[in-house]
Order: structure tokens, then C-alpha cells, then sequence
């Protein structure tokens, strides 16, 4: 199948150029889209392939998350807990430790289905993400992945290990990982976080994520206390522990948050190359403390955390929130936004390629310039300018409205299932 876009206004993600003529967008992983002069006319088209008038309409990339949690996708609006968290470890412990324990595979998958379509309608058509159901971890990755491509969205996943919920639940964790990895899909080997994982485990996860060629996906140095417990425990600060242990070697591996981080340990980053993923709005939310990244790395990209599934708004977000910080600048934001995709490249995942598209029905009152656009970016452009997406070639949203799968009769499903997991949690 192929797609023409007709007259839109295309601008490139790394050089803001603007390009005025057609394209032809071919279908598959790691596609490429080609500039035509002029677009087939309707009645000289193969009947499989199909053209969109974009005048008027921006093209651009879509979008990608570098840390997102779909199992937080039937939380919104859910009762309070039984106790009101005084702190991190009490959040995990009274909200997020006990959600997680009472999914099963159904609502995995309601959960999984509804982020996708929030990501696609995002303009997000890749999503890097890190799982737990700590009694549902058999087959929990491979639904969400379907679940995922039902929507037309690419994954890149993992499960998170821990000792926090016995020998059992973990063995079936490392289990997980081996047949998911093992049948092809791409993934990392995911950790909770240093305070929840042993140094058996810690060897463990590091040798499966050598063994199949990816990188470790873990929480580091989200709140004080991850800091404080490996101090304790080992005696060495949680960036440290890892660089022990080898995880630093891996080029793939992505620690997110590292909020709570010493000279020594930003160094032990930077010099390794491995990625780092800020979640502004989720630790603004917990309360646990903002990083000055740019003192860190520029091997950082934007997550979520499971808060959202909106890639321009954690964009704003760590635009806003950074000026107090590191009085970041919009190019700055800009490069971690979109560095996402040089990680993915890098790391040879595939789906990603420059056949993902979104179409922006932008009627700005200002010109739109090469020399403008991230002025554009930061103080315009938002989801709701966001009309169509196109993922690995293929139309995925169209007019707003999802093309391969029924968004309300997903939509009735998560709630269903939400209604079931709440009930579970009383
Ligand atoms: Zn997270």
C-alpha cells in the first residue's frame, strides 16, 4: 500500500526545512518517504493505495515515548487509598504496588489497547515501556504488544523485575523476558529500581540483556530513598551499583528519572553513552525532586511515566518546569523530544522509520519559518492540532478518528475492566 500526501507543508524534524511538494509514503518497518512533484491523479491509482489532501496542513515526524507505563492506564479516577502516601515509598507501597497486583490479562490488555490509542491519537507511534503485574507476568508482554499492533503502534518493552513480590513472581518475570525477546520482539530486560532488586537478580538481568544483544530499562535515583537504601545496603550510591554490575556497557540501557544523582555518578553516566528518561510531570506529581539533566547528559529523552500518553505536553512541561532548573532552552527541549529516535536508530529497533508521519491541521496567526518553528513548538502547537498519523507507511488515525481498530468499543472494554480492578483493589 501507498500513501500520497497532496500539497502539504512538510518540515523536517532535524532541520526544520520546509518542503513543498507531494509525498509518497511506502508501507513497512523502517520505511522511506520519497518527494514527488506531483501526486497520481484518483482515477490512475493502484486500488489499494490511497492519497490525502494536507493543503493547508503541516506534515511532520511523529512522535515517540521514551518511558511510559500502560499498566497505569485504568487508574484515572480510581477511589483514594487506604492510606494517603506521606511519601514515594508509600505511594508504591498504597497505590501503584497494590494496582499492579491485582491486574490480570484481560485488563492488561484493555490497558494496553486504550494507551495505544491514546498514544496514536498523540501522534506517538512508538512507545518505549516498562510493565509490572506481578501476578499476571506470564504472556503480559506479548499482550500488550498485540494490543499495540491491533492500533497500529510500534513497542519496545520490558517487564519489571524485583524481588519486591517473591521468588515466583520473579522467576516468572526472567521467564517473560526470555520468550518475548526469544520470539523475535524487541525489548529490554526491565528492573524496578535499585531498592527493590537483589544483586542475584541485578546479575541476572544484566546477563539476559547481554545475552540478547539490549540494554536494561530501570527507575534510578527517582527519590532520595532509592539513594539512602544502597547506601545502606551496599555501601555504594545506585549509579555506582549498576556500573558494578556492567549495566552501564550496554548502549540500550535506559535509566529513567535519575533525579537524585552525584558528581560521580553524572560522570559514570556520561562517559558510558547510555540513555536517560525525564518524566517531569510524574516527579512534579510525587513530589521527589526535579534534575538539571544538562548538567547529567545529552543522551536524554522524554517520558511520561504512565501519567499521559501526550508527547507535546511532557515537551512544555520540561520546557517550563526546566527554566527554574537549568534555564533550559527550547532547542533543548526540542533535541530530547525528538531524541528518541536517534536512541532507536542507534539501537537498531525497528518501526520507527521516517514513514511515521503526523498531519497537523495548524492555522496559526503567525507565520510558520524554518527559523520559527520552535517558537511554534513550545507556545502552538498541541494534540489537538493533531488530524491524521501514519505509522510504518500506514494510515493508523484519520480525521481524528482510529482506522484499525473501534476507539468506543475499546473504550467500553477499559472501563469495564477498570470497574473489575477497582473492585479487586477494595
Ligand atoms: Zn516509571
Amino acid at each position: 500500500m501507498t500513501l500520497y500526501l497532496k500539497n502539504p507543508t512538510f518540515i523536517d524534524w532535524k532541520s526544520f526545512e520546509i518542503i513543498k511538494k507531494d509525498i509518497k509514503v511506502t508501507e513497512g518497518y523502517n520505511g522511506a518517504i520519497q518527494f514527488i512533484e506531483k501526486a497520481p491523479e484518483q482515477n490512475k491509482l493502484a486500488p489499494e493505495d490511497k492519497i490525502i489532501d494536507c493543503a493547508g496542513k503541516i506534515v511532520t515526524k511523529s512522535f515517540g515515548c521514551g518511558h511510559h507505563h500502560i499498566y497505569s492506564t485504568l487508574a484515572r479516577g480510581m477511589g483514594a487509598p487506604k492510606k494517603i502516601p506521606a511519601n514515594f515509598k508509600e505511594i508504591l507501597k498504597y497505590i501503584w504496588w497494590h494496582l499492579d497486583k491485582c491486574l490480570n490479562l484481560e485488563m492488561i490488555e484493555a490497558s494496553a489497547l486504550a494507551c495505544a490509542i491514546f498514544c496514536a491519537k498523540n501522534g506517538v507511534t512508538f512507545v518505549i515501556d516498562h510493565h509490572a503485574s506481578p501476578f499476571a507476568v506470564k504472556d503480559s508482554l506479548f499482550t500488550i504488544a498485540d494490543a499495540f499492533d491491533k492500533v497500529g503502534v510500534s513497542s519496545l518493552l520490558c517487564y519489571e523485575l524485583s524481588d519486591r513480590d517473591g521468588e515466583k513472581s520473579k522467576q516468572q518475570g526472567l521467564e517473560e523476558h526470555q520468550n518475548y525477546l526469544n520470539s523475535g520482539k524487541q525489548g529490554h530486560i526491565g528492573l524496578h529500581a535499585s531498592f527493590t532488586i537483589g544483586d542475584t537478580l541485578l546479575k541476572q538481568a544484566i546477563l539476559l540483556a547481554e545475552k540478547f544483544n539490549t540494554g536494561i530499562h530501570i527507575h534510578v535515583a527517582e527519590d532520595k530513598a532509592d539513594q539512602e537504601d544502597c547506601l545502606k545496603d551496599y555501601g555504594i550510591r545506585v549509579v555506582e551499583r549498576l556500573y558494578n554490575f556492567g549495566a552501564l556497557n550496554l548502549p540500550k540501557t535506559i535509566l529513567s528519572h535519575c533525579i537524585h544523582l552525584n558528581q560521580n555518578e553524572k560522570k559514570l553516566i556520561k562517559d558510558s553513552g547510555v540513555w536517560v528518561a525525564e518524566n517531569i510531570e510524574s516527579n512534579q506529581n510525587n513530589n521527589v525532586g526535579l534534575a538539571d539533566y544538562s548538567a547529567v547528559t545529552n543522551n536524554v529523552m522524554l517520558g511520561t511515566d504512565g501519567m499521559h500518553s501526550d508527547m507535546l505536553r511532557s515537551a512544555k512541561a520540561a520546557f517550563f518546569a526546566g527554566q527554574s532548573i537549568e534555564n533550559v532552552g527550547m532547542d533543548t527541549i526540542y533535541a530530547r523530544f525528538r531524541n528518541i529516535h536517534h536512541y532507536i536508530e542507534k539501537s537498531g529497533f525497528k518501526g520507527d522509520g521516517e514513514n511515521n508521519l503526523l498531519i497537523l491541521d495548524y492555522n496559526s496567526p503567525t507565520e510558520v519559518t524554518a527559523d520559527n518553528f520552535l517558537g511554534h513548538f513550545i507556545f502552538g502547537i498541541d494534540s489537538s492540532h493533531i488530524q491524521s498519523v501514519i505509522a510504518n507507511g500506514k494510515l493508523i488515525i484519520e480525521n481524528k478518528q482510529t482506522i484499525l481498530v473501534n476507539e468506543d468499543d475499546i473504550l467500553i472494554y477499559a472501563r469495564q475492566m477498570g470497574l473489575k480492578l477497582w473492585d479487586k483493589m477494595k
